[in-house]
């Protein structure tokens, strides 16, 4: 008898890790014929649309809840990646319980951690499975977390201050501001933990990067040539996006469908800030005017405004939130009938971005969203928050020029005028349609990517962990 390989998958709390590590999880059982076990570790109880993509899980792909966290009172303000980091290290009983258990049926060949679960990785090496790590953003940051060490040594000031961009291998140059916000704190808590995090990437056996070779030639090959300088072998197999979920609420969801129906193709702008970002109170009003004196076609996930981080939904239980639409200024969903749609917190993405109408796409730069805007073409308007945002926004709009990009006032709010002006832009000008054509270049370049003989299903078949592997992706 055939023995198939039997891989374990720990992705870690927030849906913009675990939906493409899912989505991996299919891949190697579907098309792959693997044993996966995905094993989802829980922050208080799972949110709605934790859920909804969960239950859309083919039953070929098991997966197991570990019993739910919950943190102190105090610690639930704390940095998300610190509440992950407790989240994963306080569940480490029952990890231990539910990998001895699955290595009790069949030996695990593999056991694929999320990079923000990777405290994991001391259960892994106790147990002796061969550690992964999937690494759901770009080579391009890949590259700063595996140099942030020798970083650290050289640099004693805050990144933000440093005199030059930097300039990382293959990278065009980055300024330190718009390096991952996790590290523009030297002194904290947090930054402390995020080098231990990046510290560990370098004992694994290997790193699943979502995103492909032509999109990041020069930085995947400056990293492959690092493997001497013992840099773990890399294997770029994206993209890898979403392919299909309940959405959290249906009826909204098929509401967003219906009326991208009606609209002419092309003509729609999605605004949508990923499955946490949030605005202040004074920018949620000026997105909304600006949209509305864009005078162009809008369909906007419209989320409560935040009172402090940008990223502080990250965790938190939708479900429990105020109703966002309430907060958009006095009468403006009734003076955009004709001009746009609003829905609230959540909308089937995926399904929007490939529907005919839409046209261009305001986003927080979330790898997700950014995989998922090339995949179907779509130009984008940058408006990062929080994360490595910052850094997909410089790559996008200076590197690859397929996004626009506003530009924040003294105190750090996009008006009005502006916005409409970058929507206009980008929707009816010359510089959105060169973006468009760029991005219709590289929709096709990722397409290839994934064919059989394509360079993300070469490095898929690559993956030294199975036992009788042949890549049949599609
Ligand atoms: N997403 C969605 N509907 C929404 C908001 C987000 O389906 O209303 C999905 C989106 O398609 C993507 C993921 O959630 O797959 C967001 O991941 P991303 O990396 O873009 O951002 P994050 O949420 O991690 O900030």
């Amino acid at each position: 008898m055939e023995i198939k390989s039997h891989i374990a998958i720990l992705p870690s709390p927030g849906m913009g890790h675990l939906i493409p590590l899912l989505e991996l999880a299919k891949l190697l059982a579907l098309h792959h014929d693997f044993g996966v076990t995905c094993i989802i570790p829980i922050l208080g109880s799972p949110s709605k649309a934790m859920i909804g993509v969960l239950e859309a899980l083919p039953t070929s792909v098991d997966h197991v809840f570990l019993p739910p966290v919950c943190l102190e009172d105090d610690l639930l303000g704390a940095e998300p990646g610190i509440q992950i980091s407790l989240t994963i290290t306080r569940s480490f009983p029952s990890l231990r319980d539910v990998l001895k258990s699955l290595q009790a049926t069949s030996p695990l060949d593999a056991f694929i951690l999320d990079t923000s679960a990777s405290d994991a990785l001391e259960v892994a090496k106790e147990l002796n499975i061969s550690p992964y790590i999937f690494f759901s953003s770009n080579a391009t940051v890949l590259s700063l977390l595996l140099q942030l060490s020798k970083l650290d040594e050289t640099f004693s000031c805050e990144y933000k201050d440093m005199p030059e961009p930097l300039r990382l291998p293959g990278c065009i140059p980055i300024h330190g501001r718009d390096l991952i916000h996790s590290i523009q704190d030297r002194k904290s808590e947090w930054y402390r933990l995020f080098l231990r995090h990046t510290k560990r990437l370098h004992s694994v056996k290997g790193i699943i990067v979502n995103t492909f070779r032509d999109l990041e030639e020069r930085v995947i090959k400056a990293l492959e040539d690092e493997k001497e300088a013992g840099y773990p072998p890399l294997y770029p197999i994206g993209p890898i996006i979403q392919t299909g979920s309940r959405t959290s609420n249906e009826v909204d969801g098929s509401k967003c469908l219906t009326w991208l129906d009606n609209q002419p193709g092309g003509s729609v702008l999605y605004v949508s800030f990923g499955s946490a970002g949030s605005l202040s109170n004074d920018q949620l009003n000026e997105l909304a005017l600006g949209l509305e004196q864009s005078g162009e076609k809008f369909l906007w996930v419209v989320r409560s405004p935040n009172n402090g981080p940008a990223n502080a939904a990250y965790l938190s239980n939708q479900s429990h939130e105020l109703d966002p639409l309430a907060f958009l200024p006095e009468g403006f969903v009734e003076r955009t009938k004709g001009q746009g749609l609003v829905v609230p917190s959540w909308a089937p993405q995926v399904q929007v971005l490939s529907h005919g109408s839409t046209g261009g796409f305001l986003t927080h730069c979330g790898w997700n969203s950014t995989l998922e805007s090339i995949m179907n073409g779509t130009p984008l308007i940058a408006w990062p928050l929080f994360g490595e945002q910052r850094m997909n926004a410089v790559f996008l709009a200076e590197d690859l020029k397929v996004a626009l990009r506003p530009k924040e006032n003294e105190k750090g709010v996009v008006v009005r005028e502006e916005i409409a002006q970058v929507i206009k832009g980008l929707m009816v000008g010359e510089d959105g349609k060169n973006a468009r054509n760029r991005m219709k270049d590289l929709k096709i370049a990722a397409e290839k990517a994934l064919y059989p003989e394509g360079s993300s299903t070469r490095a898929l078949s690559e993956l030294p962990f199975k036992r009788d592997f042949k890549p049949r992706r599609f």
